[in-house]
């Protein structure tokens, strides 16, 4: 890649993989002119990265805190905006690269307007494609921009999937640090405090995908997002643990052999990855020191212990939207959990019980041609309310 100056929109740039984004930029000297930096609520942190990177727009979501906003940048030129709309407006802006990193459905409005632009989407936001990402990804090839992965089994599944031989593939292996508590008693586990819960072995990440990682639902959601972006059926999807996350994913082809993608685990490697590809970036990166990693061990995952993993598959089979409600129930969960409202063992539950209550309503929604946005946040809206009721006679219980 020459010095070619690129646009660029970070959505979610407060957060863990935006902040790891505009610290990539900085390290490896990348020429880039940022159109507009996205926060949800985080002024303090927005303000500062607007200062130093003078995008056009700054754009926090909620609403009632602009005026703070304004305040902070007050003379810089980096014009303040906010709310839902203007988050949107900022994604559709048409930046060559555009970096989705919102956390939650609430990245998929924004991550499909950019799409349609044609910019080119690094995409973390897993649960936009979870809920649609059917139509997410044939309006990016549409428009002619694409979608990237950043997460990073993906990236590595991207990395080492051959162009010419996609049909040969025999099955994706995602591979799973375990999280956690992948040592522990279920009764240790009923005990678990969110605390406990966010402070993850390998990765330092939000703390939504960090209670995910603990429950392994993040791996499950994992599976839908493999399967919709390389169309790869859930029979053909496999989970391994593997506690070292040196080893990002594999793929096994039906001559029997599997190639895999290794690196430290630092998602600075999927993020310079979407950025650079076809062409790879020279950056002073960690290296992998395999002496100093000496083992790399594997192991099947537990579905006593860790009951999401196949309620995504399911999920998955089920078809439809399906995979769209259990994130909106999901959201709704973790969100109780880290609220102290229910314990780390009832999320996988209330997932459960809130796709039963579904009946099936996701199932016979496609997720795909034009109306897949609007049906897709009908479903999460049924989802969450559903869960929110479930959540609510829980409490009543106990
Ligand atoms: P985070 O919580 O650290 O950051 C989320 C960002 O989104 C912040 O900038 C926040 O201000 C913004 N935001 C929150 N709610 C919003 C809303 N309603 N509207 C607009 N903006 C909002 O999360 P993260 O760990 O950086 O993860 C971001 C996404 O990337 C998630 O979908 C996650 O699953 C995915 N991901 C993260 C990692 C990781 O290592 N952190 C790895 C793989 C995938
Ligand atoms: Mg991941």
């Amino acid at each position: 890649m020459g010095a070619l100056t690129r646009t660029v929109t970070v959505l979610g740039s407060t957060g863990s993989i935006g902040v790891s984004t505009l610290d990539l930029f900085e390290k490896s000297g990348a020429e880039v002119e940022i159109l507009a930096l996205t926060a949800g609520r985080n002024v303090a942190k927005l303000a500062e990265q607007a200062l130093r990177w003078r995008p056009k727009l700054a754009v926090i979501q909620d609403e009632k805190l602009l005026p703070g906003l304004r305040d902070r940048l007050a003379g810089s030129g980096v014009h303040a905006v906010g709310g839902d709309a203007a988050v949107e407006d900022a994604a559709a802006m048409g930046a060559d690269w555009v970096m989705s990193a919102i956390v939650g459905a609430a990245g998929l409005a924004p991550t499909l307007a950019a799409a349609r632009k044609g910019s080119v989407i690094a995409l973390a936001n897993k649960e936009s494609l979870v809920c649609a990402g059917p139509a997410l990804l044939e309006i990016a090839r549409q428009a002619g921009g694409g979608v990237i992965p950043v997460d990073s089994e993906h990236s590595a599944i991207f990395q080492v999937l051959q162009p010419d031989c996609r049909d040969r593939v025999a099955r994706l292996i995602l591979t799973a640090s375990g999280g956690p508590f992948r040592t522990w008693t279920l009764e240790q586990m009923r005990q678990a405090t969110p605390e406990q819960a966010v402070a993850h072995p390998n990765w330092s990440m939000g703390a939504k995908i960090s209670i995910d990682s603990a429950t392994m639902m993040n791996k499950g959601l994992e599976m839908v997002e493999a399967s919709y972006l390389f169309d790869t059926p859930a029979e053909r999807i496999d989970v391994v643990v593997h506690p070292q996350s040196v080893i990002h994913s594999l793929v096994e082809y039906q001559d029997g052999s599997t190639l895999a993608q290794l690196g430290p685990p630092d998602m600075k490697a999927p993020i310079a990855c979407a950025w650079a590809w076809p062409d790879r970036l020279p950056w002073p990166a960690e290296r992998l020191d395999l002496p100093r990693v000496g083992q790399l061990t594997f192991e099947a995952p537990d579905p006593q212990r860790f009951p999401a993993v196949d309620i995504a598959r399911a999920a998955l089979q089920a078809g439809g939207l399906t995979p769209a409600a259990m994130n909106a129930a999901n959201e709704v969960a973790v969100a109780a959990f880290l609220d102290r409202k229910i314990g780390f063992l009832d999320i996988a539950p209330l997932v459960s019980e809130t796709l039963s209550r579904m009946n099936g309503l996701g199932d016979r929604m496609s997720g795909a041609g034009g109306d897949a946005l609007e049906n897709a946040m009908m479903i999460d809206a049924s989802a969450r309310r559903l869960a929110a009721d479930a959540l609510s006679r829980h409490l009543v219980l106990h």
